[in-house]
């Protein structure tokens, strides 16, 4: 069997009439950059999270970048965010000469711990950052509350959680900005990078749509310090074309993580609070005692791929060094970083592959 860790490939084949037909549209047409496809892709997007904005954007990172930007993040400032995520989270920070200040996470959620954010809060700080990692939503509720209180804005880091529900509302439309991925291998990908940015002010929006695009207000007049952060036509004629399928998409990656869940042993698996939905943009899972290198190994012998999300918490990445935290910061992320690796997960996943993984892993932790 050759099990993929994300099967992008039966994707493209299920829908391939249709993204090839999109893809020679925006060829035939010539508008490359800013065409039709974009303003499509932003109405589409606004219409499945239900914020009232959504912007196309060149990356999940560039999204984070451009979130901070608008806020006027600038040296001196504090952003907190949580440790365990990808690096990108804390590197916007950091790029923009401000300081990632770090809290610790929840050891069910993997997500920021919406007990600790409070202590980390100072006269200098300027926004929090949540991230919904693993596709689960962050207590958005508990974390807004603490930011009104402080005045401070929430930008949530929803990259792996686009499609994702807390209370009812979708990812993305939890806080006062939401930034996504279309990294291809996120739930909902494209075909190289790309990103989106939502909220519900029109101010904001404007504020944005003007520093994705150099600052521009008018042509060749620029209000803001801003970057090239569009996303090309191409991309989002891709995902017009995905985003029609990717509630279906999301009822089947449910169906996939139920499997997984019910039949799984002798592991740490994902917990998803009543109030929320997981898109599952890794299915992890823990495993407390033994050799996790060497089950990886064995899995991998058996064909079966795996990954770790995430081997080093961002405190202790040496590019971060000079923040001066050191081991044993946050004793949580540590811990879980130590324990946890992603199993195949897409919508593509066969049954017989997955009950394949999961017979491998059974029989490797009987
Ligand atoms: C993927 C990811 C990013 C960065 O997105 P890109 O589109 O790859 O730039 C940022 N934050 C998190 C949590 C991510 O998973």
């Amino acid at each position: 069997m050759n099990i993929q860790f994300i099967n992008l490939k039966a994707q493209y084949k299920a829908y391939k009439d249709e993204i090839d037909t999109a893809i020679a549209e925006v060829l035939d047409s010539s508008a490359y950059v800013m065409g039709a496809s974009v303003g499509e892709l932003e109405s589409n997007l606004s219409a499945f999270c239900g914020a009232r904005y959504a912007r196309a954007v060149s990356s999940g990172t560039d999204a984070l970048l451009i979130a901070l930007l608008a806020l006027g993040t600038q040296r001196g400032d504090e952003v907190i965010t949580t440790p365990f995520t990808f690096i990108a989270t804390a590197e916007m920070i950091a790029l923009l000469g401000a300081k990632p200040v770090f809290v610790d996470i929840d050891e069910m959620t993997y997500n920021i711990d919406p007990e600790k954010i409070e202590s980390a809060i100072t006269s200098r700080t300027k926004a929090i950052i949540p991230v919904s990692l693993y596709g689960l939503p962050a207590d958005m509720d508990k974390i807004n509350a603490i930011a009104k209180a402080h005045n401070l804005a929430v930008i949530e880091d929803a990259c792996q959680s686009f499609g994702a529900t807390y209370k009812s509302k979708y990812s993305c439309n939890l806080s006062y900005i939401g930034v996504t991925s279309f990294f291809p291998s996120k739930p909902l990908g494209c075909y190289g990078d790309g990103g989106a940015m939502f909220c519900n002010d029109e101010a904001l929006d404007e504020k944005i749509g003007s520093i994705l695009n150099h600052g521009q207000i008018g042509r060749y007049i620029h209000k803001y310090i801003g970057l090239n952060g569009r996303l090309d036509s191409l991309q989002c004629a891709v995902l017009n074309v995905k985003l029609r399928h990717f509630k279906e998409e999301i009822a089947k990656r449910e169906q996939i993580a139920r499997i997984y869940t019910e039949n799984l042993h002798n592991l740490i698996l994902p917990v998803i609070p009543q109030d929320r939905t997981s898109v599952y943009a890794q299915y992890s899972v823990r495993l407390t005692s033994g050799n996790r290198e060497a089950v990886l190994e064995a899995l991998q012998h058996r064909g079966v791929p795996t990954a770790v999300h995430y081997p080093l918490p961002l405190h202790l990445q040496e590019s971060l060094a000079y923040l001066g935290y050191t081991k044993g910061a946050f004793p949580v992320s540590e811990k879980i970083a130590r324990e946890i690796f992603s199993l195949p997960f897409s919508a593509f996943l066969s049954e017989q592959e997955q009950s394949y993984i999961i017979e491998s892993l059974n029989a490797l932790l009987g």
